[in-house]
């Protein structure tokens, strides 16, 4: 007789005891964009197998990423992360009309006193999103480098990010999350690209690891050469 068990998945973050999957789409960003969900009033949830699933709370594990996290490195550690994007989205969405004329994004208005840590921050909860969707898809990534970045609290100099307007017609409230594009050189992935959708809003993520690759950045930033002010791009979705 053989007896076996699957072992418990491990944090991808620190290695330790996995407990929680991570929100693909924020919890924030889904009550504050469709406000309340119940079983009453669902939001439908689709996925490219199928489409028109009732789901009754922002909360539920269908809105999660299959790769685990540990609840120290989902609450203490990464928590600074969220709240800088839950503070970023909202300033989005409560100022749109005049953002999409102005195209650019005053962060110092965002994070005032805060400016240069926030938008580390606030790339760093992508960061976290990328490492979750990397390991829940199986994506030839090295995602050791996503880890030390999230405990060290450090950007990764591969991540850069584009937020935008989404060029896609929605007639429904709407909020999704791609999946990831990537080009594969042998085992391992030199570009990969994904968007995180909020209604209008969309940003743009990016992984680059092909030197010279000036132009698929373009109208990107990363932190460590960000300035106060952002340009918005024109997002395809
Ligand atoms: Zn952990």
């Amino acid at each position: 007789m053989s007896v076996s068990r699957v072992p418990p998945m491990k944090c991808w973050i620190c290695g330790g005891e996995g407990k929680t999957g991570e929100h693909l789409v924020k919890a924030s960003d889904l009550r504050s964009h469709f406000g309340r969900v119940s079983q009453k009033e669902p939001v439908y949830f689709h996925t490219e197998e199928r489409r028109n699933i009732p789901v009754g709370s922002c909360n539920s594990p269908r809105f999660k990423s299959k790769a685990l996290i540990c609840n120290n490195c989902n609450s203490s550690l990464t928590q600074p992360y969220d709240k800088a994007w839950e503070k970023l989205s909202e300033y989005l969405r409560s100022n749109w009309p005049v953002l999409k004329k102005n195209r650019k994004l005053n962060l110092s208005k965002v994070f005032p006193g805060t400016t240069r840590q926030s938008i580390l921050d606030v790339h760093l909860f992508f960061v976290k999103l990328f490492g979750c969707k990397i390991v829940n898809d199986g994506v030839p990534i090295d995602i050791s480098q996503f880890a030390v970045s999230l405990q060290k609290r450090v950007a990764h100099g591969n991540i850069y990010i584009a937020i935008g307007n989404s060029l896609g017609t929605v007639k429904h409230k709407y909020a999704a999350v791609s999946p990831i594009t990537a080009v594969n050189e042998g085992n391992s992935s030199l570009f990969a690209t994904w968007l995180y959708i909020v209604d209008v809003i969309a940003v743009n993520v990016v992984y680059s690891v092909v030197p010279g690759n000036e132009k698929a950045l373009q109208g990107t930033w990363h932190p460590n050469r960000c300035t106060k002010f952002l340009k918005l791009r024109s997002i395809k979705t």
